[in-house]
């Protein structure tokens, strides 16, 4: 699977891959990571919003809204199935390397 530049303002571009309805963040923890396993996972949207998920431990955490263009791709049916998911996790303060 390539990687992808999605626009990401108002920085610079982010490299992630997209993976259906979800979108793997492999600029390392810059969004933060799961506070029990430190990794930042994947994020997907519900209409503007992005939420980071860990399936593993179950946590979510929101990374803002309208920074990247791609939730304008997609559709009720996706925002649908995304906040399924997110109902079955627990929102979290995400955890950030003390050096960054
Ligand atoms: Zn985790």
């Amino acid at each position: 699977m390539s990687g992808k530049i999605i626009e990401f303002r108002p920085k610079t571009p982010l490299r992630i891959q997209v993976l259906g309805d979800e979108y793997e963040i492999t600029d390392d923890l810059y969004f933060g990571g799961c506070p029990v396993c430190k990794k930042s996972g994947y994020f997907l949207n519900v209409e503007r919003d992005h939420w980071c998920v860990c399936d593993e431990h179950k946590t979510c955490w929101s990374i803002g809204s309208n920074l990247f263009s791609n939730w304008m791709n997609e559709d009720w049916a996706t925002w649908q199935r995304n906040n399924a998911k997110l109902l079955t996790c627990t929102v979290v303060d995400p955890w950030y390397p003390e050096n960054r």
